[in-house]
């Protein structure tokens, strides 16, 4: 585990035993919410991190972040719907690294103006599709070529629970381009199992990140989803990134072509308890 060290009264941790020791990852979406949260987290656990985003700022601010601790982490440019940016970012996982192991093909976007058949322009259609899929594929093919020659890893694709789960809160694009991320993971699981890679699909429940937060602007719209979450809360990132985490690791080696539901019991639940909490974790209801 990360051990913590005070040294000239820096504190900064020992990653030598981390549950990622020795191995580096690439992460899309480094700049906020969970390829944030995840950057930090395997970073903490030892791992590399070849940090991505088009968003400079924030992932300047990622990866200071993960220095500042004693980690190790190099930002990247990446906009995954560029297939040569994400060669250029294999490439930087191998020359300062000295590999690949996992790849989170995490980024993605749901744009305004996503709804329903008769509404949703070609161009959201489109650039729903380039992002949240063609930037998974092209993430994977850039990426598998370098996970072999290091002996195999684990990806993970952040799909979602809508994927799933149909809601008439429309947002077609969206929901149509996770469900195309569900099955691309699978079939590639299915082709890669005995060349010691893995792949998964990341399926979160509501998070508090920007991405849904900026939709869920008032009360109204927040409660609608909120009365089908068993827990009567959102997800945290950070909830996430230790999915993630198990799915990067070694402790999930006989886990691959999953749909890894972290959804607060959502896809289970018919009726949910009338018993009030506040939505936001570790918020006290009155608060
Ligand atoms: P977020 O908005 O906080 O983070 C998304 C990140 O992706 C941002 O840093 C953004 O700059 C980056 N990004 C957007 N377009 C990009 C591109 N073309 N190239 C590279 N980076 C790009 O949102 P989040 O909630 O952390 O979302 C991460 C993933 O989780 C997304 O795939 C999203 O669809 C999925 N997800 C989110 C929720 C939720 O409720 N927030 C639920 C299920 C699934």
């Amino acid at each position: 585990m990360w051990k913590r060290l005070n040294i000239r009264g820096i504190r900064c941790f020992s990653t030598a035993n981390g549950r990622l020791a020795n191995k580096v990852a690439l992460i899309t979406g480094a700049s906020s919410g969970i390829g944030r949260e995840a950057s930090i987290l395997f970073a903490k656990e030892g791992c590399k991190v070849v940090a991505c985003d088009v968003n400079k700022q924030g992932l300047d601010e990622t990866v200071s972040h993960i220095l500042s601790l004693g980690g190790s982490a190099t930002a990247q440019i990446v906009d995954v719907s560029n297939a040569d940016q994400f060669k250029d970012a294999v490439q930087v996982a191998e020359s300062k690294y000295g590999g690949l192991h996992v790849v989170f093909n995490n980024a993605g976007v749901m744009l305004d103006g996503d709804d329903d058949a008769e509404t949703t322009t070609e161009e959201i259609w489109n650039k729903t599709f380039d992002i949240n899929v063609k930037g998974v594929w092209y993430g994977c093919r850039a990426a598998l070529p370098a996970i072999r020659r290091s002996g195999g890893g684990s990806v993970i694709n952040t799909a979602s629970f809508v994927a799933l789960r149909g809601a008439a809160t429309a947002q077609l694009a969206y929901t149509s381009s996770k469900g195309a991320v569900l099955a691309m993971t699978r079939e590639l699981a299915c082709i890669h199992a005995r060349e010691n890679i893995r792949f998964n699909a990341l399926c979160p429940g509501p998070i508090r990140t920007d991405l849904l937060m900026k939709f869920l602007n008032d009360e109204e719209k927040r409660q609608r989803r909120l009365v089908h979450l068993p827990m009567g809360r959102f997800a945290e990132a950070e909830e996430m990134a230790k999915a993630a985490l198990f799915l990067a690791s070694d402790d999930s080696s006989y886990v691959t072509g999953t749909d890894f539901l972290v959804d607060g019991g959502l896809c289970g639940a018919y009726v949910t308890s009338d018993k009030k909490v506040s939505p936001w974790r570790d918020v006290p209801l009155e608060s």
